[in-house]
């Protein structure tokens, strides 16, 4: 691609570095923005400079958070008893849309996953032990695997659950209206809502 301006170029070749966006793409939201007042652009970048430094991970779930404590984990509203596992925040974006759940999270971070090097020390399972060992921490009773139903899911729920066996809590696991294969971020929020209701006991 020629471009008639090193720093169109500049800028064409960042947002083209973003996940799912091409060089066409990126030109086209390029010149988009060129066309936009600036200080809606202003505005964007600062939006997002803002965002990169200052969105933490809550020292409790490690849900993304604009605090120490999330809003889930700050709120009294919640369901102290049960928490629920899952991959990341957009899991647990997934799970609060259904509605259905009002229980706390526990975002592990990644998944067991021996292809792509991830081992259990890499993910936040330490943390979620220490969170049903702490004997001034709330009364868990419930513990939901809502992890993908794929084999570094499976492989991640079982070895959860043989750490978690120790423990006097239930374990359970979400019924699989999920599709095999599929995220739970692209669950629809019927379905979704439908599996954690239902859930079942981890056999
Ligand atoms: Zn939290």
């Amino acid at each position: 691609m020629e471009f008639p301006s090193k720093l169109i170029e500049d800028a064409v070749n960042e947002v083209a570095k973003l996940p799912g966006i091409g060089k066409k793409t990126a030109l086209r939201l390029v010149l988009h923005l060129l066309k936009r007042d600036e200080e809606q652009t202003q505005t964007l970048a600062e939006s997002l400079v803002a965002m990169r430094s200052k969105v933490k991970h809550c020292r409790k779930c490690h849900n993304l958070s604009d605090n120490d404590l999330c809003s889930i984990c700050a709120s009294h509203k919640r369901d102290r008893s049960l928490i629920c596992v899952v991959e990341d925040t957009r899991d647990v974006l997934a799970i609060e849309n259904t509605a259905q759940y009002k229980g706390m999270y526990h975002v592990l971070g990644g998944i067991i996953s021996p292809v792509e090097g991830i081992g259990p020390s890499d993910l936040h399972i330490e943390s979620l032990i220490e969170r049903l060992r702490d004997p001034d921490g709330d009364a868990i009773k419930e513990v939901i695997l809502a992890l993908s139903p794929t084999m570094e899911g499976d492989t991640t729920a079982f070895y959860l659950q043989k750490k978690l066996r120790t423990f006097s809590i239930k374990i359970s696991t979400i019924a699989r209206g999920v599709p095999i294969g599929g995220d739970l971020e692209y669950a629809d929020e019927v379905t979704l809502g439908r599996s954690i209701l239902s859930r079942i006991s981890y056999e």
